[in-house]
């Protein structure tokens, strides 16, 4: 039997471990990924990383769940091996603020991370803008060193790479038979789905390794994470702003709001300050289509719009691609022969 030829259209978080559950899951394919640009240039390698399913409310919390405690159990598992560190994880613990109690007091996640309890009076008098917080550790997981691991992983079981941008699907038609969309934001043009959005977001590397704790605002607007090697500060939630450069008027927001939760990290130096776009979609598209024209079949299987979201469930979503191409495989290798060279 011939290889399977599988194409995944993206070298971010979501394409690399999407690619990675193919090649491990499904007997007689290769794998190759496609990608306009790799690690360390794709919005997952400006992601602070942390594991937190902040995501959207349009979209069942049973997946959310099920795409986070499938995303926690494998980062938890690198997280307690020797290589942890080189991979770019650590457990991380926590504070979680807000102005008022928030609608959901305890969060549909508060079992999925670990240790997580509601902070006690004295812990909130360290932040006077906060009435109300959650204590909690959960994991971080740098893509600037993720990623180039599962490139690694990936070369190993036999996937291939190849850089270019993809206009249209059908410049792949004859040469693979199922192509997963992987494209984050990319989609938005490579598809036509406009209810994926970019929301931007900017963020600042800084020098302080006194800092062992993250502090987060509950709306996102302002977060401190720790690192390995680096302290992430952010953010902006900027939606539908396309602008990849950093703006100096976000860097000032930033830092002092940042100080303002954390006023030693006027003691900090810059290392770096980067941009990037959230593909921010209700609900994440993670369905099978068929393509026909003229007369030809196309197998695609899309895998995008994870929006501020993506690290906390790309593992969850990337094993449910598989399964997805999986019933693809099997659908083409049930075909007679005559329609199978129509693909
Ligand atoms: P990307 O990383 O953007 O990868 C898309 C890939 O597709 C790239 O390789 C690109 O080149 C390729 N591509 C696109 N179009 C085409 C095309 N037409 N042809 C060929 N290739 C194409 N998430 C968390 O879970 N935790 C966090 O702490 C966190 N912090 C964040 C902080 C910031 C400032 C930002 C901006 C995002 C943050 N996120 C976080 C969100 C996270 O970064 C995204 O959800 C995630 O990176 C999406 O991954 P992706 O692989 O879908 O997209």
């Amino acid at each position: 039997m011939d290889k399977l030829q599988v194409a995944v259209i993206g070298a971010g978080v979501v394409g690399l471990s999407t690619a990675v559950h193919i090649a491990e899951s499904i007997p007689d394919c290769s794998v190759t990924v496609i990608a306009e640009k790799f690690s360390p240039y794709t919005t997952s390698d400006v992601a602070a990383g942390i594991l937190s399913p902040h995501f959207s409310r349009e979209t069942p919390v049973e997946l959310q769940k099920r795409w986070f405690d499938d995303t926690f159990a494998h980062i938890y598992s690198i997280a307690q091996s020797e290589e942890a560190s080189e991979i770019g994880v650590q457990i991380l613990s926590g504070w979680e603020i807000f102005k008022e109690t928030p609608m959901e007091p305890i969060p549909f996640w508060s079992d999925s991370v670990l240790a997580f309890r509601i902070m006690n009076n004295a812990e909130l008098k360290r932040f006077p803008q906060a009435t109300f917080g959650w204590m909690y550790t959960t994991l971080l997981c740098e893509c600037t060193s993720y990623l180039p691991w599962l490139e690694k992983w990936l070369k190993n079981a036999g996937g291939q790479f190849q850089t270019g941008k993809i206009t249209n699907f059908w410049e792949l038609d004859g040469k693979y038979e199922i192509i997963v969309n992987c494209s984050g934001i990319g989609a938005r043009a490579l598809t036509g789905d406009m209810n994926i959005y970019p929301v931007r977001g900017q963020i600042q590397k800084v020098h302080a390794p006194w800092l062992k704790h993250f502090v987060r605002v509950g709306d996102g607007t302002s977060y401190i994470y720790p690192g390995i090697s680096s302290v992430t500060l952010g953010g902006t939630r900027q939606q539908n702003n396309w602008q990849m450069s950093v703006d100096p008027s976000d860097s000032e927001r930033i830092f002092s709001r940042c100080c303002a939760l954390e006023p030693s990290l006027t003691r900090s130096c810059k290392l770096f300050e980067g941009v990037g776009l959230r593909p921010v979609r209700a609900v994440l598209r993670l369905e099978k289509e068929k393509l026909e024209c003229d007369g030809r079949q196309m197998y695609l299987v899309h895998n995008y719009g994870h929006g501020g979201a993506g690290v906390t469930f790309h593992w969850g979503t990337a094993k449910e691609a598989a399964q997805l191409v999986q019933e693809c495989a099997m659908e083409i290798r049930c075909q007679p022969i005559h329609s199978k060279s129509k693909l």
